[in-house]
């Protein structure tokens, strides 16, 4: 039997919703809605999409959305500044900073500028020293919470359970492994040089894939039944019968989304699988509207 598609943008809804009565109170409160500022630095595609999406979302509940530019060749200090400027700044609840950061400037330097109170993609060290130490008030990473948030609304039990989560990135695999063994799941981290991947993911009754790569777990990575909640976005070309690229009407590649589970094979493995799109992406969205709205609760209390 085909694995049942646990719809993110089901879930996303439902968390978006759920924030209209704390978006009224603080309104109510402070006389404005909540806030967020994004900071975007360069022009990186994937960012810009970001941006937008953003935008909608927060435009969709209520929150003031106040995207922040800097061209590619801003120096850190004039970035910094501004940085400080936002965390300082009343009227503003939450900064996100835009990843990947040019070159010439130290992403972890600049991330630590953000108060953790404000980090509302809880990447500070402050706010995932708080996750590491199981404290409930913490801005978790938005990728991380929604991975998770899509575990329970599969209806998993993670207490005891057996689960593996591929990759160990600091604002994925680690936060939701984290999350996992809080909630005293017993879990694995897979990563890079992992030495047999097969053996650790087929032990899995809850699998988390967080590793960038398009194909990298099949149905035969899978223990009947499993949740598999795959992570992974990968621009992929779209392929013929015959496994040929498809082109569009300019001669350019199609290309088309997909995660890092093969959807067709392991559909018919698992009990229960995330689709790419439609899986994790709107429900990080939806965890940063939610982070958002806590930030500016503890802003304004
Ligand atoms: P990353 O590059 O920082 O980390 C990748 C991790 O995967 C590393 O731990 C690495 O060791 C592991 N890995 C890579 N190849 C592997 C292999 N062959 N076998 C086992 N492990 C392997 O990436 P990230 O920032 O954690 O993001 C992971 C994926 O999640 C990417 O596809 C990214 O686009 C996606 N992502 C999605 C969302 C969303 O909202 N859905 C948000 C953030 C990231």
């Amino acid at each position: 039997m085909a694995a049942t598609r646990i719809a993110g943008d089901v879930l996303a809804a439902r968390i978006k919703a759920d924030l209209a009565p704390a978006i009224a109170a603080i309104r109510a409160k402070a006389g404005r809605a909540p806030c967020l500022a994004s900071v975007l630095v360069g022009d990186d595609p994937g960012s810009i999409v970001y941006c937008r999406s953003q935008a909608k979302a927060c435009e969709g509940v209520g929150i003031t959305y106040d995207l922040v530019q800097f061209p590619a060749d801003t120096p850190a200090t004039a970035l910094a500044a501004k940085l400080d400027a936002l965390g300082a700044d009343p009227a503003v609840d939450g900064i996100l900073l835009q990843m990947p950061l040019p070159r010439s400037i130290n992403a972890r330097d600049m991330a630590e500028r953000i108060p953790a109170a404000k980090d509302v993609e809880g990447i500070t060290s402050a706010n995932l020293g708080k996750l590491f130490f199981y404290e409930g008030a913490a801005l978790i990473p938005c990728t991380a919470a929604a991975a998770y948030e899509l575990i329970k609304f599969a209806g998993c039990t993670i207490k005891g359970a057996e689960c593996v989560v591929v990759g160990h990135s600091p604002i994925v695999g680690k936060p939701v492994a984290c999350l996992i063994t809080n909630d005293l799941g017993t879990c694995t981290i897979c990563h890079i040089e992992t030495r047999d991947l097969k053996a650790h993911t087929t032990r899995a009754e809850i699998l988390v894939v967080a590793a960038g790569k398009a194909g990298l777990v099949t149905g035969d990575h899978i223990r009947p039944g499993a949740t598999v909640i795959d992570v992974g976005i990968n621009r992929v070309p779209c392929l013929d019968e015959k496994g040929q690229p498809l082109l569009d009407e300019k001669g350019r590649k199609k290309m088309k989304t997909v995660g890092d589970v093969d959807f067709a094979s392991a559909e018919a493995v698992a009990g229960a699988i995330t689709p790419v799109p439609g899986g994790v992406g709107p429900v990080t969205v939806a965890m940063l509207l939610r982070n958002t709205v806590r930030a500016a609760e503890t802003h304004i209390a």
